[in-house]
């Protein structure tokens, strides 16, 4: 039996890779419905190629036309404009397996739907595990649904923990998150003021989607990374560092008890964390290179303590302040950051003052350990609202 999937965000970075890990392998993988924001042309390419049954786009003016051209084109997929249209396709009965690749907490609503349907749910979209945490995690279980990491750093902790979940938390000692450093891991930090959207996106070793480059030349992807396995691996914030590795060859690691490490390497390649989601527990080709241990020069490793990177990247340590606050905290700082990113990549704030929008929406917006999705996705509006008025400020 072929696995039916489902790409939510298949015209990004991580969808357009999950699809040429699916067409690898058509004998294993099927796809059932994909989805975009407002990617008519290549939606379509998509559809043309794989034949789903469903598409969604985020907008009905993107739908119609889609659906125009489908028409035109003689193509079979049918096009969803349901207001849960989202929900439907990652939820339905003819699906196995949901790649949550959408960005910000726009997917949370989807991975929702997928973890309570029992799903095998492929999570890269970072930002629905921080804004949900355990109501996400909750449904999951409730759901019997299987949450597998896509995000390379997850992906490696989980190559590198025991199979059994139950034997995780008396077994190991701390994880170890690499982060690269991103593009400014030398830049002087009273520079950063001047960098410009184009500048933060050119990351040095991924080619990613520009709201993660910005939180990678940030460090608010490695914070956002520690909160998405406080809720993934169960273990406490203090068990959880980070390293900066500018190579980016080790993805992550675990030490255990007895300080014997595992790790997991390779070339950096999202294909293979998205071909290990898929074949979990089995393994196929990806299409990444292999790593040449010949041509590596060395890998360095460097403390955040270190350099002046506390200073540089003051947004990480808000992961371990925003755990050890409320609940719901993590959800305030996730939509912060997508507001503020969403700000400078707009121009409207410099680079220096997304952390500026982020602590000032930490201070204003009241907490009270928000435990249901009806008073996260509120504080989550309502974290929304105070981040705009914080940019707005900051732009006069
Ligand atoms: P991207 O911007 O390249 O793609 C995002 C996708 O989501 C697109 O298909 C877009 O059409 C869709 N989308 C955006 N906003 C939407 C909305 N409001 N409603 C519905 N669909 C919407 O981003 P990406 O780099 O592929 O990242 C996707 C997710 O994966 C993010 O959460 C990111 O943190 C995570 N991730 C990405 C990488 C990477 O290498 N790119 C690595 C690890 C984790
Ligand atoms: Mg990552």
């Amino acid at each position: 039996m072929k696995q039916r999937l489902t790409v939510l965000g298949s015209t990004g970075s991580i969808g357009t890779s999950t699809l040429d890990v699916v067409a690898r392998h058509p004998d294993r993988f099927e796809i059932w419905a994909l989805s975009a924001a407002t990617q008519v042309d290549l939606m379509l390419a998509q559809c043309a190629q794989f034949r789903p049954r469903f598409a969604v786009m985020a907008s009905e003016p993107h739908a119609r036309l889609l659906a125009d051209q489908l028409q035109a084109n003689s193509l079979p997929t049918q096009v969803l404009l349901a207001k849960d249209a989202l929900e439907i396709i990652a939820s339905h009965k003819e699906v196995d397996t949901v790649m949550a690749a959408i960005v910000g907490a726009a997917g949370l609503a989807p991975c929702l739907a997928a973890a309570r349907a029992g799903k095998r749910l492929l999570l890269a979209n970072k930002e629905a595990l921080v804004v949900g945490g355990q109501v996400f995690m909750e449904a999951v279980r409730q759901g019997g649904a299987t949450l597998l990491p896509i995000d390379s750093e997850h992906s490696a902790i989980f190559q590198s923990l025991p199979e059994d979940p139950a034997t995780w938390l008396q077994r190991i000692d701390k994880i170890i998150l690499t982060a690269s450093g991103g593009p400014f891991r030398q830049r002087a930090p009273d520079t950063l003021r001047d960098v410009t959207p184009e500048q933060a996106c050119a990351h040095p070793n991924w080619s990613m989607g520009r709201k993660i480059s910005v939180d990678s030349a940030t460090m608010m992807n490695k914070a956002l990374e520690v909160i998405e396995a406080r809720y993934l691996f169960g273990v406490a914030p203090a068990q959880l560092e980070v390293v900066i590795h500018p190579q980016s060859v080790i993805h992550s690691m675990v030490q255990y008890r007895d300080m014997s490490v595992v790790a997991q390497l390779g070339t950096p390649d999202m294909r293979v964390p998205i071909a290990y989601g898929l074949s979990w527990p089995e393994r196929v080709a990806s299409g990444a290179s292999a790593l040449d241990f010949h041509a590596l020069s060395a890998m360095t490793f460097e403390a955040i303590s270190d350099h002046g990177h506390a200073e540089r990247f003051p947004g990480l340590q808000l992961a371990w302040d925003a755990l050890a606050a409320p609940a719901g905290t993590t959800a305030v700082l996730n939509a912060a950051n997508e507001v503020s990113v969403a700000a400078f990549l707009a121009k409207r704030i410099r680079f220096d003052q997304i952390h500026h929008v982020n602590l000032a929406t930490l201070e204003a917006v009241p907490l009270s350990g928000s435990d249901s999705l009806a008073a996260l996705l509120a504080l989550d509006l309502e974290s929304r609202r105070v981040a705009e008025q914080a940019a707005h400020r900051l732009a006069a």
